[in-house]
């Protein structure tokens, strides 16, 4: 099963794709935080796209096709299939996608766009920390780490992400409108488009994603 995520910065779509990934034994291959992954590993490409990324711009398009076609290679010897979560974020990143597709001879079973409304959004990045160790992500009121400050996970520092600061958010925002609502109809116009409603909390929203993921499963 091959799945993307759209929608913008803070909709879920990140906590959503681990859940799901783990349940349906998919790869999740977030776009940004394999940026990040270059950064704290100094690679090249992190070393370009690091002041990008504080910025709240996007990463040239090439570099992140580029990126994500290597990801999409690795992860297929070890799951049966992937969660696309912030790629594509351009048209033509989606247009470099399906270049890819048909080269390596698979399809994508859907494209599940999260709506959420700019309030909720920004109300989610002001309180959204990250594990600067192994970047999972947690929540100052929704999604609590057991001990304040400290990652469940690896025992990493919890802080703010410098991109969710809230004028970068706002900018983010911005860029998002822009340059990757377009997507929504580019996949809708390929009949490929589910909406599902991005303010909804956690748990509901996991229930009707995991109907929509069977629902390919079955096809
Ligand atoms: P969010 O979805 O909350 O914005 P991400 O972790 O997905 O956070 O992305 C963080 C940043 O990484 C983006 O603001 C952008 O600078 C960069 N980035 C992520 N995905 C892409 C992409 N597909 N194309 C270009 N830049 C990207």
């Amino acid at each position: 099963m091959r799945v993307i995520f759209l929608g913008p910065p803070g909709a879920g779509k990140g906590t959503h794709a681990k859940m799901l990934a783990g349940n349906f034994h998919l790869a999740h291959l977030a776009a940004g935080d394999c940026l990040r992954r270059h950064i704290r590993g100094e690679t090249k490409l992190g070393a370009k796209a690091k002041d990008i990324i504080a910025k709240g711009e996007l990463v040239p398009d090439a570099l992140v096709n580029e990126m994500m076609e290597e990801e999409i290679w690795r992860s297929r010897s070890m799951f049966r299939g992937f969660i696309l979560d912030g790629y594509p974020r351009t048209i033509k990143q989606g247009e470099a996608l399906d270049k890819y597709c048909k080269k390596e001879k698979f399809s994508i079973n859907g494209a599940i766009n999260f709506k959420a409304t700019d309030g909720v959004i920004v109300e989610r990045l002001g309180g959204r920390l990250a594990c600067v160790q192994c970047g999972a992500n947690f929540h100052l009121k929704n999604i609590q780490p057991k001990k304040d400050g400290v990652c469940d996970k690896c025992g990493g520092e919890l802080k703010q992400r410098a991109d969710d600061k809230p004028e970068t958010v706002k900018h983010r925002l911005e860029v998002y409108h822009k340059e990757s609502e377009p997507l929504i109809e580019y996949y809708k116009s390929k009949n490929m488009l589910t909406e599902v409603d991005g303010d909804l909390a956690l748990n509901p929203l996991q229930e009707i994603l995991t109907k929509i993921f069977e629902s390919y499963k079955a096809k």
